[in-house]
């Protein structure tokens, strides 16, 4: 094993005695309660974390009001020249925060690098962006003049107010970049609620944004178990959630929030996305893809595939062509920048999966690679392709969020169609074929917020990503973040 050497400045942060950050700098919780953080590659705690209280929550609230007053009157150009800083930062700190993401998530560090800063830097630009682009529209009222009088409207794009940005620990800078970026550029300030398995780096990232010249109060981060999420919802103070995690919690969520007197929702949630090859696609294109598609950052991506339909005649062949390829991957240490193949992000998530490797031995599915947790410290289990029996089975109904591909036959690519949308969930599919006219036929049948034509999982800034049915309501990127952190205001006037 040759593990890259942490940077003294990533020791130096881990052994600091983390606090909450609260209007513009670190303070100490009321709360005397703690979490640990622990390293999934080497089941060592890391740092400890506040488990922060309702007096903790009061004062982030009342600390993101003033800072919602003062960042609100700041000019767009200028709002949006501080999130490009931001972007800078994150880049000429890139590999401390890469770093410190991998010893909390179990990431492979080349994905830390690549997504958690890269990408973070690349969709903070985006956002950047529209800082002066977001604006209302001049109208022309509809009915008569009754005695000569005239009108005319036009609509007002405020910001919503104090949002909460309650993020998952799969990408835990990523999405927390998603949420502080479309709050910032239209105004708003934001408590983040990062998970309690991943909440370092984000605490460093909030230091960052005080060096770009972000304003106190503008940017909140508190620590916590999921009481601390339900708090902020709670909270007469705040105006908005974005939640990204997962289905049952996202109903919570949501629940709560329309009980704390309509405060707007948007909730980004898991999914048990499709991914069909078409019989005229190759093995070695259709393997490619599946790694790409179920096998990144070991299945911990919400829009990852878990369900793999591919044509009867193929089904066997492909199968045991990933299993080969599953087989040659270099599985180790996330430090370690050979590593393809890391540990899952927490003991209870392994748990989780050791759960569905059971249930496919209880269902009679054939497991083709894998099924097991491996045998080494840490938090790893591995890469796991199973063949189901039937659309009822629970490998093809429930989210895993691991690196597990199931596997199901069809014959018919109407009964592929039926078979991918025979789900309550929404948030991604990918059809995989040279036919792009008949991809083009068959998308707008696939019942899901994104649908990927031979690629899985990219996602980018400019295109808007959401789900449908039980995956989510509202969609980050694009436009159309827009509407949901801002108000549409109607000044209509006579004269
Ligand atoms: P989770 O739902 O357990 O937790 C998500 C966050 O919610 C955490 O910060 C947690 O502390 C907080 N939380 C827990 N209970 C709460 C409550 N009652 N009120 C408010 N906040 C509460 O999800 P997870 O296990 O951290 O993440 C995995 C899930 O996230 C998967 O289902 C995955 O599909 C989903 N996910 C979705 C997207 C997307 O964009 N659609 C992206 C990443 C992950």
């Amino acid at each position: 094993m040759t593990d890259i050497t942490l940077l003294p400045q990533v020791e130096a942060f881990l052994r600091r005695r983390h606090t909450l950050f609260i209007d513009g700098g670190y303070v100490q919780s009321h709360s005397s309660q703690t979490l640990e953080v622990i390293n999934p590659a080497t089941d060592q705690v890391i740092a400890h974390v506040a488990d922060a209280d309702a007096a903790d929550v009061d004062a982030a609230v009342e600390s993101a009001r003033r800072g919602f007053q003062q960042w609100s009157q700041v000019a767009p150009a200028v709002r949006g020249n501080v999130l490009l800083k931001l972007a800078d930062l994150l880049e000429r700190n890139r590999e401390e925060l890469a770093q410190i993401e991998t010893c909390q998530s179990g990431k492979i560090i080349q994905v830390s690098r690549a997504f958690e800063v890269d990408q973070a830097a690349h969709f903070l630009r985006y956002y950047a962006g529209w800082a002066t682009k977001i604006s209302g529209q001049t109208l022309t009222p509809s009915l008569p003049s009754f005695a000569g009088e005239r009108y005319t409207a036009f609509t007002l794009r405020e910001p919503v107010g104090v949002v909460v940005g309650i993020v998952p620990w799969n990408f835990s800078t990523m999405i927390a970049i998603w949420k502080l970026a479309s709050a910032l550029v239209t105004g708003c300030s934001i408590i983040i609620k990062p998970s309690e398995f991943t909440p370092l780096t984000i605490l460093r990232i909030a230091e960052l944004a005080v060096d770009a010249g972000l304003p106190a109060g503008a940017l909140n981060v508190l620590t916590g178990s999921g009481r601390v999420g339900q708090a902020l919802v709670e909270h007469p103070g705040t105006d908005k959630v974005s939640f990204t995690g997962s289905v049952p919690t996202g109903i919570a969520v949501g629940r709560s929030a329309a009980s704390a007197g309509l405060t707007r929702a948007t909730l980004e949630l898991g999914g048990k996305n499709s991914a069909g090859f078409l019989r005229d696609v190759d093995l070695d294109t259709a393997v490619n893809g599946i790694i790409e598609a179920g096998f990144l950052h070991s299945g911990q991506i919400c829009a990852a595939a878990e369900r793999f339909f591919a044509h009867r005649s193929q089904i066997e062949p492909l199968m045991a062509r990933l299993s080969e390829r599953l087989g040659k991957l270099h599985i180790g240490s996330p430090l370690d920048e050979r590593t393809e193949f890391g540990p899952v992000t927490n003991r209870q998530h392994q748990r989780k999966l050791e759960g569905f490797f059971a249930k496919a031995r209880a269902e009679n599915n054939t497991i083709i690679h894998g099924g097991k947790p491996m045998d080494r410290p840490g938090c790893y289990v591995e890469p796991t392709v199973i063949l189901a029996n039937s659309l009822n089975d629970s490998l093809l109904n429930e989210e895993t969020f691991g690196p597990i591909a199931t596997f199901l036959p069809y014959d018919t690519e109407e009964e592929l169609l039926a078979l991918m949308n025979h789900t309550p969930y929404g948030l991604s599919a990918s059809l995989w074929t040279n036919d792009l006219s008949k991809a083009l036929r068959m998308v707008p049948a696939i019942h899901a917020g994104t649908v990927w034509v031979n690629m899985h999982t990219l996602l980018d800034p400019a295109v808007p990503f959401g789900g449908v049915k039980s995956s989510g309501i509202g969609r980050e990127f694009g436009s159309a973040f827009i509407d949901d952190y801002t108000e549409l205001k109607s000044v209509m006037i006579r004269y």
